[in-house]
């Protein structure tokens, strides 16, 4: 399905789930931005992958995190493109550790990163697709938002916080013809996770019904469908992309 003339904003596009999102969306004919916050390299490689298959794409530096700097990128991106017509929310990190000795930092940047950069960059992008009555946000969470996990406690709030946050702009946004949906990855094979021990993949593929880990080509086939007319009856939504192993 072509979008052509549409422009979208990934946030974290330079690698991982991102990356794909943004060469998906570029192939759909969506002129796409792709922020990044640490790694220019990278980005300008998805910016290349994208353009040598004839797509078109620009880079968008800025922490999701804060609000001053990503309010000014995203007002610069509408002021230059003429409007941002999706968003997909997918910046995000990790910083694992039991509770008990889990430090308030560690807290405090994962809900930043995951879920405050999820609703400034919303509200900023928001105003433009307001205007035009025409707008797709896809929020992309976690199976751990959902099945929680030891080690995660701060993960796991941030990513089931954007699922009340993504019902909730659903609600508010649905009379302006936007929707907004969520894709909660499962276990998917990218920079987050490559470091996992072996023996911790294996114990993780053991409980997954399709027994093998996601590709960041999976989560960009649901945030496809989601920005697509195929679903423009569908919002406040999440499609899981797991192997089946939370149902
Ligand atoms: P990844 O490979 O580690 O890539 C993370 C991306 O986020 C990078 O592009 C990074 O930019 C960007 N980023 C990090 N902090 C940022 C900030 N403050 N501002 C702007 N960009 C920032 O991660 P991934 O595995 O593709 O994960 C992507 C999303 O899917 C995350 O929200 C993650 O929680 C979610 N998810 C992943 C899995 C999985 O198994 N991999 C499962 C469920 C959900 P730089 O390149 O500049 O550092």
């Amino acid at each position: 399905m072509s979008l052509t003339g549409k422009n979208a904003l990934v946030t974290g596009g330079s690698r991982g789930i991102g990356r794909a999102v943004c060469i998906r969306l570029a192939t759909m004919g969506v002129h796409v931005f792709i922020n990044y916050v640490s790694n220019p390299k990278a980005a300008q490689e998805t910016q290349k992958i994208i353009t040598d298959a004839g797509g078109s794409a620009d880079l968008l530096a800025f922490n999701v995190a804060d609000a001053v700097q990503a309010q000014n990128a995203i007002k610069g991106l509408i002021k230059e493109a003429g409007s941002l017509d999706i968003l997909v929310n997918n910046a995000g990190i990790t910083r694992d550790g039991l509770m008990a000795r889990m430090k308030e930092d560690d807290w405090d940047a994962v809900l930043d990163t995951n879920l405050k950069g999820s609703f400034i960059c919303a509200k900023a992008a928001a105003r433009s697709m307001m205007k035009k009555r025409w707008g797709r946000i896809v929020n992309i969470s976690s199976v751990i938002g959902f099945a929680g996990n030891a080690g995660q406690v701060n993960y796991a709030s941030a990513k089931a916080g954007m699922q009340g946050l993504t019902k909730s702009m659903a609600r508010e946004f649905a009379s302006r013809n936007i929707t907004v949906n969520a894709v909660a990855p499962g276990y998917i094979l990218t920079d987050m996770t490559r470091d996992l021990p072996e023996e911790i993949q294996e114990k993780i593929k053991a409980e997954i019904p399709l027994a093998s880990l996601g590709s960041p080509d999976d989560v960009a086939g649901a945030v496809a469908y989601l920005v697509g007319d195929d679903s423009a009856y569908i919002t406040g939504q999440t499609i899981h992309v797991n192997g089946g192993m939370y149902m």
